[in-house]
């Protein structure tokens, strides 16, 4: 399905006023009764859909954030109690059309909390393990400010609902070949709350929610990794009707470095050292997440051992004294080419060797490692 913005062919930015005019426009010039081009049917019914999705701006902010994607599943399905909102605005302008009047089920009128939101947000490796201040840039729905989130337009307020007459309830009778029934449901008009909005804001349609976009600064502490996810109380989305504001919940990635490897609370990396150096033992300097630090290699290192930095690792998630290592794979360097001198001096140590320990064998190699 087409963008939903496009199909009603409003900018992404539109207010409530703008959508409800758009979507009239379109619904006249597409619907079924009126237009009999091929198509005109299931582009009627894709206006509609998208609609239904933008006139509620808690169902728009998630297409905003998640696409159609973001309006599935149970926390993303659109609001039952809005369908009724669509069907009878089709009446107002096509009296009779089919299933508008039908039972519109129980509608949830009382307070609604907010959605949750999710910001993606990537970090470099470092901040991720000293923790940073981050200012980032959201989008989420605020009480509307021109209403003050009744939905009513200014000066005017919450009337009596002319069809229940401010009971909630309406009875209905249902007369079945076994007699008949009264059944008693909430009012369609009022949605249960006894009062209507007869002269909605015009700014939030009547919802009593406006898009913003707001600057936060988040604090992101020292130890967390990739997948770490962290919890904004109350700037998700407001609630409507005095319900209270969701969540924004911050998902964290955290950018790779081309010589440190994060496993945890420790890193990783490799450090290369000369094969006189693994021999004979040295100190080296080393990167690590604290600067250049001094590594001591003992005598006798051999390729591939692993040595370890105390306390250079990462700090622990909510106890950042406590800290991981630093573990460093020694890779020894051996020479592809040889002064006259070293040769030399390599071929008087080999002899020496052979002569010594391993009679049968000769060379660098089987002098000094075999
Ligand atoms: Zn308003």
């Amino acid at each position: 399905m087409a963008d939903y913005y496009d199909l009603l062919g409003v900018p992404r930015e539109a207010d409530a006023e703008t959508l409800k005019r758009a979507y009239r426009r379109l619904a006249r010039q597409y619907h079924p009764d009126i237009n009999k081009d091929p198509g005109a049917e299931d582009r009627f019914k894709e206006i509609g859909r998208a609609y239904e999705v933008l006139s509620d701006p808690q169902t728009r902010s998630r297409y905003d954030q998640f696409g159609e994607a973001g309006l599935g599943g149970a926390a993303g399905a659109p609001d039952m109690g809005d369908m009724g909102g669509f069907a009878d605005l089709f009446e107002t302008f096509f009296s009779g059309f089919g299933g508008a009047g039908g039972a519109p089920g129980p509608r949830r009128r009382g307070p609604r909390q907010g959605d949750d939101l999710r910001l993606d947000l990537t970090i470099s490796f470092k901040e991720a393990i000293f923790g940073q201040e981050r200012d980032v840039q959201i989008r989420h729905l605020e009480t509307c400010t021109t209403c003050s989130g009744s939905g009513a337009k200014s000066g005017s307020g919450p009337t009596t609902c002319g069809t229940c007459n401010g009971a909630g309830q309406v009875r209905r009778a249902t007369r079945t070949p076994f007699g008949s029934f009264t059944q008693v449901a909430p009012c369609p008009t009022c949605e249960g709350t006894g009062q209507v909005i007869a002269d909605p804001c015009n700014a939030c349609g009547g919802q009593g929610l406006q898009q913003v976009r707001k600057k936060l600064r988040l604090n992101i502490p020292a130890g967390v990794d990739s997948g770490t996810r962290l919890r904004v109380a109350g700037e998700g989305n407001a609630g409507q009707r005095g319900g209270p504001a969701g969540d924004l919940y911050v998902f964290l990635t955290v950018q790779t470095n081309s010589q440190l490897r994060r496993d945890g609370i420790h890193i990783h990396s490799e450090v290369s050292v000369s094969y006189l150096q693994a021999i004979l033992g040295d100190r080296i300097e080393v990167e690590t997440v604290d600067g250049p630090e001094t590594l001591e290699i003992p005598a006798g290192t051999q390729p591939g051992a692993v040595l370890t930095l105390t306390g250079k690792g990462v700090p622990k998630l909510g106890n950042p004294v406590a800290r991981g290592n630093h573990q460093f794979t020694i890779k020894v360097k051996l020479p592809t080419k040889l002064s006259s001198e070293e040769r030399s001096l390599l071929d008087q140590l080999a002899g020496h060797h052979a002569s010594k320990d391993h009679p049968h064998k000769s060379g660098l190699f089987g002098g000094l490692f075999g």
